[in-house]
């Protein structure tokens, strides 16, 4: 729990910091996935005028019985007609069309007995939203089409308003990103790449490893993600490189939990894995800042460490978690996590400005 001596410096610094210095605000931004960040997709459909409303209850259920929408449970089945000078008040959405659609008569869509079409004027071709909106985005521009329901997250609401986090929590991720610049001012100084991450237990605030990046001609994957996340497997007994030359490179020993050997794995219960100290799951439940877009084999490292939330500065123009790929976000990946880009972005685009 102890400050590491980086932030110590680092908070030093920022008392003795002229107001003209002031740091530039910033804004943490969630990346999203490419469903959340798409327009809505739509599909076209049937629904016919409601021309005796009595009988819009029964048509309802009829209706729905025979075509039951499976996959588009977001579709509202009636919609109240916009337009005061139209013939009927309400319509009815009757089932999907195919991509060939033309002119259908209700005997057609609507198989007979098992709906009676009493009621029900000529069917009429609409695009519908194609799947359920993700975000508050997407609802407007999918109930403009036809009326939709919307069951909002409110984390991905507030996140995308900038309100994600409490000014406690980020004077606590400004804290860890300066780390983080120190780290690659370090490396820049030793003439390596400027770029410098942190892992950070956010259950207790606790860093676990400090790293900046160390490639060079002999090592040139040692980039700054994987030097943390092996320095994170050092503290738990492991790693495999070693950072010795480099001291700004640092890890904390795993503290042991309660009934929590040393060395063991902390696991998410939603992998059914049982193994209570096996290896792989180095980076479970933790948060990683780094000055700079993770690229695809840093991304990927992250995928398979399990890490919780990753936070990054600037975006790299081939990076992995929002540029180039969505790797954190990929319904085919066993993983997923959490990304925000952002965090000190003025400071972070200082330590390597081409990108
Ligand atoms: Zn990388």
């Amino acid at each position: 729990m102890d400050p590491a001596p980086g932030l110590m410096e680092q908070r030093g610094d920022e008392k003795t910091r002229s107001p003209e210095q002031e740091p530039e605000p910033w804004q943490a931004l969630p990346v999203l996935s490419e469903q959340q960040s798409k327009d809505v997709e739509l599909v076209l459909a049937y629904a016919a005028p409601i021309l005796d409303k009595r009988q819009t209850s029964r048509l309802l259920q009829e209706v729905s019985a025979v075509h039951p929408l499976p996959a588009q449970p977001h579709l509202k089945r009636v919609r109240p007609s916009r337009d005061a000078s139209r013939p009927h008040a309400l319509e009815l959405l009757l089932c999907l069309a195919g991509p060939a659609a033309g002119a259908r008569s209700l005997a057609e869509l609507l198989p007979q007995p098992a709906v009676d079409p009493r009621g029900l004027g000529q069917p009429f071709l609409v695009p519908v939203p194609a799947r359920p909106p993700l975000t508050r985005g997407q609802f407007e521009e999918a109930r403009a089409h036809w009326p939709t329901s919307f069951h909002e997250d409110r984390q991905v609401t507030r996140a995308l308003a900038g309100r994600l986090f409490s000014a406690q929590e980020q004077t606590a991720m400004q804290g860890h990103m300066e780390r983080a610049v120190w780290a690659a001012q370090q490396a820049a100084a030793r003439g390596l790449r400027a770029v410098g991450a942190v892992v950070v237990d956010p259950s207790s605030g606790r860093v676990l490893a400090t790293g900046h990046d160390c490639s060079n001609t002999a090592s040139p994957l040692l980039h700054a993600t994987m030097v943390c996340i092996d320095l994170v497997a050092q503290g738990q007994g492991r790693g495999a490189y070693d950072l010795g030359p480099y001291p700004a490179c640092s890890f904390a020993p795993a503290v042991t939990p309660l009934g929590v050997r040393v060395g063991s794995v902390r696991k998410l219960v939603e992998d059914g894995d049982v193994h209570a100290d096996s290896l792989p799951y180095v980076c479970t439940g933790y948060d990683l800042y780094i000055t700079r877009e993770p690229c695809a084999m840093c991304a990927m490292a992250l995928v398979h460490s399990r890490v919780q939330r990753v936070f990054y500065g600037v975006p790299s123009p081939d990076g992995a978690l929002g540029t180039r790929f969505r790797i954190h976000a990929r319904p085919d990946l066993n993983h997923r996590f959490l990304v925000f880009r952002g965090v000190l972005e003025a400071q972070c685009r200082q330590l390597d400005p081409g990108s």
